[in-house]
């Protein structure tokens, strides 16, 4: 649902599928559109843009026949958004070394995005959906973008999974179910309905209960023994599916025990200019560092949805006496 068909995106994004081909390779199947240096310049088919901030990532103009190459129907090449693409490159998971999960995985942008980074390394990620219908949809996405042995697919609810069953998982992904603010023809709907008290009150009582379950799963997955990062992401634009959850993570008793914190700017794209909102981490000290280390991405203007995404990480003692 975070492929975006309508004529409103700015940019239309692709990623090369490295489980299928390289850069090199994909771009010779697009040579005939000229490269430029800045989004801004994608105004008309014909132009090609290398993203400076994902790795393998193209943008195009929306106009671009892009469905209809063969690249696209064999999976050499899968559309996501550019900021969808954060949350893995933020992870990123190093082959042959770490196995990570990815707790809310359907249809699968960000799953198989893992499987790239992690070069199809055998049985390094297991995927988790509890949709009886977007479960389909994961494995149709993973078997065409070739990542059968990499991803193992478990149909099933995240939190009803028990630590001791991962004891090898060293990384996870979280991005839950969100109110969906980011991806537009959504926030403009609410907009319209912002103006009457009702609407207020319903979208606030959403918003609440998504929060709080955003919470709850986020919790379950800084939970695990081996873990030692954790990148929570949504496509809402709202703080209180942001950095809201961020702020109740940091003062559960439980996460703080576990010796969780927010990953410094350097660790998260650091170059990306739109960062979190400080103002929601009042009281704290380093409220800066803290909204500093959050990536948003308005809708648009960014270049295409809106989003949000933190990385938690700890270290743990095992690692000390390897150093
Ligand atoms: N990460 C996906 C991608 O990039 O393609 C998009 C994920 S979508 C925002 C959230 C997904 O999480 C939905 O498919 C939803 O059914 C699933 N989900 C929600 N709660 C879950 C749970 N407790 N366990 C597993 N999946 C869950």
């Amino acid at each position: 649902d975070e492929l975006i068909e309508d004529d409103d995106t700015p940019v239309r994004w692709f990623r090369t599928n490295l489980l299928k081909t390289n850069t090199e390779s994909l771009m010779r199947e697009f040579k005939h559109l000229r490269k430029v240096n800045t989004i801004e310049e994608i105004t008309e088919p014909g132009v090609i843009y290398y993203d400076e901030y994902i790795p393998n990532l193209f943008g195009i103009h929306p106009k671009e026949k892009l469905t209809s190459t063969d690249a696209y129907n064999k999976g050499r090449l899968i559309i996501q958004d550019r900021a969808s693409c954060f949350p893995a490159q933020i992870l990123n998971p190093i082959p042959g070394k770490d196995k990570v999960i990815d707790a809310c995985a359907a249809p699968g942008n960000k799953t198989t995005h893992l499987a790239s980074i992690l070069n199809n390394s055998k049985r390094s990620i297991v995927a988790f959906e509890k949709d009886n219908k977007r479960i389909n949809t994961i494995k149709m996405m993973v078997e065409k973008a070739g990542g059968l042995d990499c991803i193992t697919i478990h149909h099933a609810d995240f939190l009803t999974t028990r630590q001791k069953d991962f004891p090898e998982i060293t990384g996870m992904l979280v991005d839950p179910s969100c109110s969906g603010s980011g991806i537009f023809g959504r926030a403009f709907d609410e907009q319209e309905e912002m103006d009457k008290e009702e609407a207020k009150e319903k979208l606030a009582d959403r918003l609440l209960s998504l929060s709080n379950f955003q919470f709850t799963i986020v919790k379950h997955a800084l939970s695990f023994p081996n873990v030692r990062k954790v990148i929570y992401s949504t496509c809402s634009i709202h703080n209180k599916e942001n950095e809201e959850v961020v702020r109740m993570l940091l003062e559960d008793v439980q996460v703080r025990s576990q010796g969780w914190r927010v990953s410094k700017r350097e660790d998260v794209l650091p170059t990306w200019p739109r960062r979190g909102k400080s103002e929601v981490f009042e009281g704290y000290e380093n409220k800066e560092e803290l909204a500093d280390g959050c990536v948003r991405a308005l809708p648009k203007v960014d270049g295409g949805i809106g989003f949000f995404a933190v990385s938690f990480e700890r270290d743990l003692p095992q690692d000390k006496d390897n150093n």
